[in-house]
C-alpha cells in the first residue's frame, strides 16, 4: 500500500478537460494540490483553470509521459479515454479508476456481465454482434432499445424498436456495430447512487438521488428522492457498493438505476467518475463528489458525506442562451433574477460558446425543507424557461 499523497505537496492529473475535469480541479486546488489537465482543446473548461494544461491528443505518448512525470496520481473525467493511455500511465503512476474498471464501463456488454457477477439485476438483453445474433433475438426483448455497446452518451447511439423489422433497420442505422438490445421496461422513475472507494478499501456513499431525463439528457435531480421508499434506497446503496467492491474500484463511481412500476429495482448503467446527477453534492453536502474523487485517488481518508440541505439541481443546457422565437440570437439568461431566489448556487463551466443541447452549467437550489427547495426551483425554472413538469 502506497502512502497517501498529501495536500500542499503532490500534483494530481486528469485526463479530459470538460466540466467534470474543471470541478475536479477546483476541488483539488482548494485542498492545495497542484493540478495538470491533459486535453487537446485549447479552450477546455478545466485546462483554463488548472496549474498546467498539456494540450495534446489522449494517445500522444510524449504528452502522457509528461503527465506522468508531473503528477503522482491521475484520474479521468470521461469513460471513453483510451484504455491504452491509462495503461501507459499506470506503468509508473497511480491511476484511479484503473484501466480495467474503465474498460468495463466503456462497454455495455461487459458492464452487464459485471452487474450479473455483482448479483444486481439489469434489464433482459442480448448482445448483437452479427446477423446471426440479430435473427436469434428472443421475442421477449421487443419492444426494446437498441444501444451501441460502446461510445453512447446522453441518449446518443440508441434507437427504440417495436418489431423485428424495426430492429433490422435500427441496427443498419447504427452501422451494424456491436450493440445490446434491451427490453423496454415500464419505468416508474430513475435514481442514481454515487459511491467513493479508496485503495485501502474504505467506501462511502451519498444518499440516493432521483433523476428526471428530458430527451435522453438529465434535466432535474432531487435529493432526498421524493418517490423512493427507505427500503428501496437501502437496496440501491447496497447494490452500488457491491458493484464497486466486486471490481476493487478506486475513485468515484456513479450507478444509475430504474425503479419499475411494480417497485423492482433494476440497474441501468454506470460511469467511472463523478456524474451530472451528483452535482447537487457541491452545495447540499459537507463533502462533494469531487472532494471525494480527490481523496480517493490520493489515498486519503474517506469520511461519510452528510446531506445538510434538501436540494434540487437544474441542468443548464445551451438552449437557454437562445430565445425560443429568435433562435439565431444569443442572449445571457436572467441570472440576476435567478440569484435573487433564496438558496440558489449557480455553476457555469466557462464554455466559450453556447449550443443547443450543450451542458453549460447547473443550478443547485438548497433550502431547509424539500418543499422550499422545490418551490424555489420551480420559480427558477419558470424564469429560465425550463420545463417544470416534475
Ligand atoms: P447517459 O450517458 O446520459 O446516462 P446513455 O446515453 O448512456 O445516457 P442510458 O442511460 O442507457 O443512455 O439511457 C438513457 C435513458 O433512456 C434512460 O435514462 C431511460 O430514461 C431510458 N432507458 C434506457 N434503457 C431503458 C430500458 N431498458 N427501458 C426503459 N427505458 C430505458
Ligand atoms: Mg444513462
Amino acid at each position: 500500500m502506497t502512502a497517501p499523497l498529501l495536500p500542499g505537496e503532490a500534483s494530481l492529473g486528469v485526463m479530459g478537460g470538460g466540466q467534470l475535469g474543471r470541478m475536479f480541479v477546483h476541488a483539488a486546488q482548494s485542498l492545495g494540490f497542484r493540478t495538470v489537465v491533459l486535453d487537446p482543446d485549447a479552450d477546455s473548461p478545466a485546462g483554463l483553470i488548472a496549474h498546467q494544461h498539456i494540450r495534446a491528443d489522449y494517445l500522444d505518448a510524449v504528452a502522457l509521459g509528461e503527465l506522468a512525470r508531473q503528477c503522482q496520481a491521475i484520474t479521468t473525467e470521461f469513460e471513453n479515454v483510451p484504455a491504452q493511455a491509462l495503461q501507459q500511465l499506470a506503468q509508473t503512476r497511480v491511476v484511479a479508476p484503473a484501466a480495467a474498471a474503465v474498460a468495463i464501463c466503456q462497454d455495455r456488454a461487459a458492464e452487464k456481465a459485471h452487474f450479473a457477477a455483482s448479483a444486481v439485476a439489469c434489464a433482459p438483453y442480448a448482445v448483437i454482434a452479427s446477423e446471426a445474433d440479430l435473427l436469434a433475438v428472443s421475442d421477449d426483448l421487443l419492444p426494446g432499445i437498441l444501444k451501441t455497446a460502446t461510445m453512447g452518451y446522453d441518449g446518443k447511439g440508441q434507437v427504440r424498436v417495436r418489431s423485428r423489422s424495426e430492429l433490422v433497420d435500427a441496427w443498419a442505422q447504427l452501422k451494424q456495430v456491436r450493440c445490446v438490445l434491451e427490453q423496454m421496461l415500464p419505468l416508474a422513475l430513475e435514481i442514481s447512487v454515487i459511491s467513493a472507494r479508496n485503495a485501502q478499501g474504505e467506501i462511502v456513499q451519498f444518499p440516493v438521488q432521483q433523476n428526471l431525463h428530458i430527451d435522453g439528457v438529465l434535466a432535474v435531480t432531487q435529493v432526498p428522492a421524493p418517490g423512493v421508499s427507505a427500503e428501496l434506497q437501502a437496496q440501491a446503496l447496497a447494490a452500488a457498493a457491491r458493484i464497486a467492491e466486486s471490481m476493487q474500484y478506486v475513485g468515484v463511481l456513479c450507478v444509475e438505476f430504474f425503479v419499475l412500476q411494480d417497485g423492482r429495482l433494476i440497474v441501468n448503467e454506470m460511469a467511472p467518475r463523478p456524474h451530472n446527477s451528483g452535482h447537487y453534492t457541491m452545495n447540499a453536502c459537507d463533502l462533494s463528489q469531487f472532494d471525494l474523487q480527490v481523496r480517493a485517488m490520493a489515498g486519503l481518508p474517506l469520511t461519510q458525506p452528510r446531506l445538510h440541505s434538501p436540494t434540487v439541481m437544474l441542468n443548464l443546457l445551451g438552449d437557454l442562451w437562445f430565445s425560443p422565437t429568435a433562435t439565431d440570437v444569443e442572449r445571457t439568461p436572467a441570472w440576476d433574477q435567478v440569484l435573487a431566489l433564496p438558496g440558489t448556487h449557480l455553476h457555469l463551466y466557462g464554455k466559450a460558446s453556447a449550443r443547443p443541447g450543450r451542458k453549460m452549467g447547473h443550478l443547485n437550489i438548497t433550502a431547509a425543507t424539500s418543499e422550499q427547495a422545490e418551490s424555489s426551483a420551480r420559480q427558477a425554472a419558470a424564469l429560465l424557461g425550463l420545463a417544470s413538469d416534475w
